[in-house]
Parts: C-alpha cells; sequence; structure tokens
C-alpha cells in the first residue's frame, strides 16, 4: 500500500481543495475502481505479470482523463479518480460510463504475449462543487457503492445515492454485533445428517453455522459470514467452529457412536497462521479420532493460494484428518486443479439437484462427476438432495453418499444425536 501512497495522497489532495472551491453548477466525481477477480489473476498469470497488466489498464483509464482528472493507485488492484469541472450529473454519470467502457474494448497485455480480458467494478460519489463537501462522508459513499456494485456482480459501477446511506454503516453495526454475538455465545452450529445410499443409514453430519441474533431471529451463514471474512471476525468465528464441533464430536465418540463430522473452512480462515497447530489442540483437547474429522473447503478457496492449501492439507492428512471439496461444479472446476488437490471426497452442488430429474445433460455431468471422482480415487456426496426421484438417480449412478432436505435439515446436536441411536 505504502508503494502507492504518493500518487493517492496527490488525488486525495486535490480532493479536498476541489471541495473547497466554490463553482455554482460545477462538479467533481470520485471514483473507486477495483479490477475484479485479481486473486485470481495474480494466481494464473503471476504476480510480475498481473502487475504489468495493472500497469497496462493505468496506462488505458489515463487516456480517457482529462487535464482536471488525477488518477492514483491505492492498491493492488484498485485506483481512485478524481474527475474536476463537470458541469452536470449527466456528464459525471457520462464520464463513469467512459471508464467503465474501457474494459469491454481491451485486452490487456500481461507480457508473454498474453493479452487478457479483465472486467473491473466502480463506486462513484458525485458531489457538487458547492464548499459543503464533507470529505469523510465522500469516503464512506465512495466505500459504499463499490461495495453494493460488487456486490451486484462483476464489470459493474454505482453511483452513490441516498438508498446507499446505511450500507457501510450496516455492515459496520453487523460487525459490531458480531462480535457482541461471540462475546455472548449467540452462535450456534447445527447438524445436517449425511446418508449413505448403500446402508440408507446416517454416517455422519455437517456442521452449519446459525446465529441466534437477538432482534433479527436465527441468520444464515450467507447473512453475515461475507462480513466476517472483510474483518478479522472471520478467525474467531472459525475458532469457535473448530473448538465447538470437535467438543461435539468428541461428545459422539465418547458415547460409542461412530460418526463423521465436517466443518466448512473459508479460504481466508485456511489461510491464516497457526491454523494447523489450533485444529491439532482441538483434536488433542476432546481426544477425537482424526479419522472422523472432515474439513470442507471450496475450489475457489483452494486456488486462492494453491501451494499454501496443499501444504496444509497434507500437513493435517498426516495425522487422518480428510477432506473434501465442496460446491464442486460450480466454480472453476479444472482438471488440472483437481489433479494436484489431496483431498478424499467431492461434493456435487446442490444446483446440479435442482435441474438433474429433468435434465439430461445435468445427469451426465453428475454422472461424469461421480466417474471422474472414483477414477481419483475420491467419494462422492450429492448435496441439496430433496426428493426421492433425485435419490433414486444417484443411487443408479452409484454416487456414495447424499445430504439433504430429503432426509433433513441442519438441526441442533441434541436432535442430530437422535438420528444416530
Ligand atoms: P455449504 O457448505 O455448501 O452448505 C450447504 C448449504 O445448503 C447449507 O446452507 C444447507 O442448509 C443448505 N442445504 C442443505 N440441504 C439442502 C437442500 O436439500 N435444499 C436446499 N435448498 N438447501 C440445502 P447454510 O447452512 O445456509 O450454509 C450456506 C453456506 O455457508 C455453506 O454452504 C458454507 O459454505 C457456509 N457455512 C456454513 N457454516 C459455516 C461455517 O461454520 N464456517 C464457514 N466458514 N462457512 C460456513
Ligand atoms: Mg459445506
Ligand atoms: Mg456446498
Amino acid at each position: 500500500m505504502l508503494l502507492y501512497y504518493d500518487k493517492i495522497s496527490e488525488v486525495m489532495s486535490r480532493l479536498e481543495e476541489a471541495l473547497e472551491c466554490v463553482v455554482p453548477g460545477e462538479f467533481v466525481a470520485l471514483l473507486n475502481l477495483d479490477i475484479d477477480n485479481f486473486k485470481m489473476l495474480n494466481d494464473s498469470v503471476g504476480h510480475t505479470a498481473a502487475d504489468e497488466l495493472v500497469g497496462n489498464v493505468e496506462t488505458a483509464l489515463n487516456i480517457e482523463l482529462s487535464d482536471h482528472d488525477y488518477i492514483g493507485r491505492s492498491g493492488n488492484d484498485e485506483f481512485i479518480i478524481l474527475c474536476d469541472g463537470l458541469r452536470s450529473r449527466e456528464e459525471c454519470e457520462a464520464k463513469a460510463l467512459q471508464i467503465m467502457n474501457v474494459f469491454d474494448r481491451h485486452r490487456f497485455d500481461a507480457g508473454e504475449g498474453r493479452r487478457i480480458y479483465v472486467s473491473a467494478s466502480m463506486g462513484v460519489v458525485i458531489v457538487p462543487k458547492d464548499g459543503k463537501g464533507n470529505f469523510k462522508e465522500i469516503l464512506r459513499n465512495l466505500e459504499s457503492s463499490l461495495h453494493v456494485a460488487k456486490e451486484a456482480g462483476k464489470g459493474t459501477y454505482r453511483i452513490f445515492d441516498s438508498s446507499l446511506e446505511n450500507v457501510t454503516e450496516d455492515k459496520y453495526k453487523l460487525q459490531d454485533d458480531m462480535q457482541r454475538g461471540l462475546r455472548e455465545n449467540q452462535f450456534e452450529l447445527y447438524y445436517q445428517p449425511k446418508v449413505n445410499l448403500h446402508s440408507d443409514c446416517v454416517y455422519g453430519f455437517e456442521a452449519l453455522l446459525r446465529w441466534h441474533h437477538p432482534t433479527k431471529g436465527i441468520l444464515l451463514p450467507s447473512e453475515f459470514i461475507p462480513f466476517a471474512e472483510e474483518s478479522d471476525i472471520i478467525f474467531e468465528i472459525g475458532r469457535l467452529v473448530l473448538r465447538n464441533g470437535c467438543r461435539q464430536l468428541g461428545i459422539w465418540q465418547k458415547s460409542g457412536r461412530d460418526v463423521s463430522l465436517a466443518l466448512n473452512l473459508s479460504g481466508k480462515q485456511f489461510r491464516e497462521p497457526g491454523i494447523i497447530n489450533f485444529i491439532l489442540s482441538c483434536i488433542a483437547e476432546n481426544d477425537i479420532n482424526p479419522n472422523k474429522l472432515e474439513i470442507e473447503i471450496t475450489e475457489t478457496a483452494a486456488i486462492s493460494d494453491f501451494d499454501y492449501t496443499i501444504m496444509v492439507i497434507n500437513m493435517l492428512r498426516q495425522i487422518g484428518v480428510t477432506f473434501s471439496l465442496d460446491d464442486f461444479g460450480t466454480g472453476y472446476s479444472s482438471l488440472s486443479y483437481l489433479k494436484q488437490l489431496p483431498v478424499d471426497s467431492l461434493k456435487i452442488d446442490k444446483s446440479f439437484m435442482d435441474t438433474m430429474p429433468d435434465d439430461d445433460r445435468d445427469q451426465m455431468i453428475v454422472e461424469t462427476i461421480i466417474s471422474l471422482a472414483k477414477t481419483l480415487n475420491m467419494s462422492v456426496i450429492a448435496e441439496g438432495v430433496e426428493n426421492k426421484k433425485q435419490e433414486k438417480l444417484l443411487k443408479n449412478m452409484n454416487c456414495n453418499y447424499a445430504q439433504g432436505f430429503l432426509y433433513s435439515c441442519a438441526v441442533p446436536a441434541n436432535i442430530a444425536s437422535l438420528m444416530i441411536g
């Protein structure tokens, strides 16, 4: 970040100057542009080439800028652009569009003859030059508009308006609530059974996190994990999941139940320094059989630092922990990655289950994933199985395991215990 400090501080001081200056009918537009999927790009072409590409993006952006505009790189893949002297809101919007269009027109040079299409997300704040602009508020609004643009999907921009006023505040409030929730034990693991399709018996569970929010009721991971991942709260949540999950597995094992338990780890947690020792201490403290502990990671999480991921997986597999690749079929599903990833099982994403009964092509894809897994010596579990028709098809395809509402949704530990006698 320090590397880009000079340029960005110049943009900021220009912004302050522009805000102090009263010019009726004129506007400044502040733009925060972030290249999409930069981590993935870094991994596929390497740091040097990715950096060269960002330099070329900057050159292309510069061509669109006028003498009144300033650009600064605010991070590896992020730019702040200030456009001054614009005469109407429409002109501001046209400028934002012009800048976004750079990405539609260009493939960018990444060295060694590689020319790559990239997209970007952008937040925009338009400020009238009436001398009333508030620097801090503008930066906060810029963050909100970029956040909303990113949420809307890749390659889009969003101009700040009052409907976004609370986005950042809501996020910080949720993060505060999460901190308090952690202190006050509001988080609980629920357990969804996994069924062996040959014996029709429950052989294990996947732990899924629930937040008993004091005013909003039970919140699902999609409502808070993304916000936790934006801060260090995800590390605390991750430790809670590992600690409580291992404790529950210990309780089941001590009562003589032969079950396995799968825990979800997000990519950021997986790269936390000390994660291996933490997992080892959870196993030791609860005296659990590590062969019955499974960790689910997604392909996207795995490839964002592929070599490191493989190293961590290998170290934990040595003591018997198993790994599965979650949501398989929705990400890259790259065979070269799959070949190198030392995982024990594949989880076929539930999106295939939704359409499989009526779609021959999806059936063929599922069948192919099953035989691919078997060829690679992995087991296969289908997620999101909701009806008998899906189950029958999976049985015919020789799928090992299934999980879904057909059997049960995720339930508290005491109810889960009843499913394993
Ligand atoms: P996932 O690991 O792929 O979990 C499966 C999700 O599908 C769960 O949603 C589960 O309740 C839902 N599901 C299971 N069977 C069915 C079905 O038959 N039909 C339908 N429509 N849905 C079904 P949930 O609990 O909301 O979790 C969503 C995602 O949040 C999980 O996807 C996982 O990626 C993440 N997550 C859950 N718990 C944790 C956790 O402890 N730590 C981390 N880092 N992520 C978690
Ligand atoms: Mg999972
Ligand atoms: Mg999944």
